[in-house]
């Protein structure tokens, strides 16, 4: 894609920029960017060996490669390779090689999970009002007649590159788009020699390249779902995390709280008694998707998902509505409590 192969080009051309070309190491220089895409606000963080490498980086991260995943990608943008099929009307649509990839990807965590992820959920994430803003909570008989049209199965991926979707389906790839496009910027940089990024997409996804210039972990606070601050820190080399929780996006009514995050199986938002999902792990599509999913499923089959599902290679933190936080027992040495939660149970599941 042209963002990376500029991302490359502009890497080779900065003398200096490639510390693994280097034979010495002087003080590397950090540079930041944040900008707003995909709905969310980001910050590219990367660490170079002069401050014009690490400028440059960051800002093609943020010019070119995260708004041309976006344009491609973006449900609601006229023009984009998921806008196109959710408008053809059961025709078959010829779809650019990254959203081959990224389709192909996702319907294999649909099949693994299950369905709980299932990226054909949009016409219940749009009757709810999440992509307008206009909450509502639609009636029995039209949630059960949005159930009908979730089904990820239905969308085919065929020869040369076409996609179709029957009349009346529509796709949104919100819960996996983050972390496949954090996976390509990862690559991106790691290819150009850079070993120390921090690739912020927004809570749901992020990537972290090698440790901090300093040779520590990256630390990065894990939101209390219902406080004002970070509950805890996790510390992450070379590791993604993506977090779905249901105080990202949500709205109130009659004492419900209704989030964004929806239920395949009933076309209503997942009530699973879950808070927040934390999913660690060296793919950051993995952690995006996976995180999405086990919010569905609720504590209980999620921790026997990751029981069964160890060739996935990810962690997982649940944060019930009850406040009780439970860890995977991968996470043992890199999740901890932040200072005023020390007091809280921790249980380690194994
Ligand atoms: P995330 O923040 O990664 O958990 O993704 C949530 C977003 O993905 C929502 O805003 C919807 O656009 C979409 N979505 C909601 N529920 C699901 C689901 N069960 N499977 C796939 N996508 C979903
Ligand atoms: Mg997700």
């Amino acid at each position: 894609m042209a963002g990376l192969k500029r991302l490359l080009a502009a890497a080779l051309a900065v003398g200096g920029l490639c510390p693994v070309l280097s034979g010495c190491q002087p003080r590397m220089h950090t540079a930041s960017a944040t900008f707003f895409a995909m709905d969310t606000v980001m910050t590219v963080t990367v660490a170079a060996q002069d401050e014009a490498g690490a400028v440059e980086a960051t800002a093609q991260g943020d010019e070119t490669t995260v708004h041309d995943f976006e344009a491609l990608f973006s449900a609601t943008r006229e023009g984009s390779d998921i806008y196109a099929l959710n408008s053809a009307n059961g025709e078959p649509v010829r779809i650019r090689p990254e959203t081959v990839d990224i389709l192909t990807r996702a319907l294999e965590l649909c099949e693994l999970t299950d369905g709980a992820l299932d990226i054909t959920a949009y016409p219940a994430v749009k009757a709810w009002g999440f992509t307008a803003g206009e909450y509502r909570v639609p009636d029995e008989a039209e949630l059960k007649e949005l159930t009908g049209n979730i089904e990820y199965t239905a969308l085919e991926l065929t020869e040369n590159r076409y996609a179709s979707l029957p009349a009346g389906m529509e796709i949104d790839l919100g819960a996996v788009a983050k972390g496949y496009v954090g996976d390509r910027l990862a690559e991106g940089y790691r290819s150009c020699g850079f070993s120390h990024a921090l690739l912020d997409l927004g809570q749901s996804s992020i990537m972290t390249v090698g440790t901090r210039p300093d040779g520590n972990p990256w630390r990065i606070g894990i939101q209390d779902p219902r406080g004002e601050g970070y509950l805890g820190v996790l510390e992450l080399t070379d590791m993604a995390m993506g977090t779905s929780g249901d105080y990202q996006r949500y709205f109130e009514q009659d004492g419900v709280r209704y989030s964004h995050i929806i239920d395949p199986a009933t076309a209503a938002p997942a009530r699973s008694g879950l808070a927040s999902v934390t999913v660690v792990s060296p793919s950051c599509l993995t952690c995006d998707g996976l995180s999405t999913a086990l919010f569905v499923m609720g504590l209980e089959k999620g921790v026997q998902f990751w029981r069964d599902h160890p060739e996935l290679d990810f962690d997982v933190i649940f944060i019930e509505e009850t406040g009780a936080i439970s860890i995977t027992s991968g996470l043992g040495d890199s999740f901890t409590l932040a200072e005023g939660y020390e007091d809280r149970e921790v249980t380690v599941l194994s």
